[in-house]
């Protein structure tokens, strides 16, 4: 069985309804979508040698099947540039998380490498009842959630459909470059939407995925979170 197919599995048999970032980012690069580089830490000490594998800086995130916005436990942080800093991290998410949420059952804490910033982008993907899966594209931040600059397919998409889209959003300037900011790699997005296309296609179970947000680069793209909800 393919990885995709053996984490929904797991995932069911648990009674899980959304999957862990780790999880539903393995699936992601199993279709080639790139993400940030990660490893699952069980203590300290681990955390802090996965970090000296990745290199600095990496960012800490809480497991939790009962944590699905990281940020709003205290569950994230971001820019740890030694040892010290992943020690103290690992310690004050522990802290956060069991005063934000007593209960939750802690898998591990996901040690990943940062992606520098850039322009922000988000892929989605939702399933319609009626018309199946579709996806979603927009530039990240103020553009999606304040002007509501998205534009909208229905899976399964065309390389030529993927472009339309990178190209009718209204902040499509953005990603030619401007001022500072150099060009951002178009044919990366395209394929991340194709692939995302290919993944809600072939696994009908993804109820909404959510890639938000992706870092894109002159050359290249990072996910940094990855949510799947079944
Ligand atoms: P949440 O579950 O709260 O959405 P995220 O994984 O999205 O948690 O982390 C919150 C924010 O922290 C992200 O939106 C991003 O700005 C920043 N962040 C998280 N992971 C990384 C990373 N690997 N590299 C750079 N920034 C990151
Ligand atoms: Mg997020």
């Amino acid at each position: 069985m393919d990885t995709a197919s053996e984490i929904f599995s797991k995932v069911r048999e648990e009674g899980r309804k959304f999957l862990l970032e780790p999880e539903a980012k393995s699936i992601c690069k199993e279709y080639g979508i790139p993400v940030t580089d990660f490893r699952i830490a069980k203590n300290e000490a681990e955390a802090v040698s996965f970090a000296d594998e990745i290199g600095y800086p990496v960012v800490l995130k809480i497991i939790s099947p009962d944590v699905i916005h990281k940020s709003d436990v205290g569950g994230v942080i971001v820019g740890l540039k030694t040892a010290e800093d992943v020690r103290n991290a690992y310690n004050q998410i522990m802290e956060n998380v069991k005063n934000h949420k007593p209960n939750a059952k802690i898998v591990g804490m996901l040690v990943q490498e940062m992606a520098p910033s850039s322009t922000e982008i988000i892929v989605g993907a939702i399933k319609d009842p009626q018309f199946g899966p579709a996806l979603m594209f927009g530039l990240g931040g103020i553009f999606v959630e304040v002007l509501k600059d998205v534009t909208f397919r229905i899976a399964p998409l065309t390389r030529d459909e993927a472009e339309e889209m990178v190209k009718e959003v209204r902040a499509y300037p953005l990603l030619k470059g401007y001022r500072n900011t150099p060009p951002a790699d178009i044919e990366a997005i395209v394929n991340i939407l194709l692939n995302t296309s290919r993944l809600v296609m072939e696994h009908q179970e993804i109820k909404e995925l959510d890639l938000n947000p992706i870092m894109v680069y002159e050359k290249g793209a990072k996910t940094v979170d990855a949510r799947i909800i079944l």
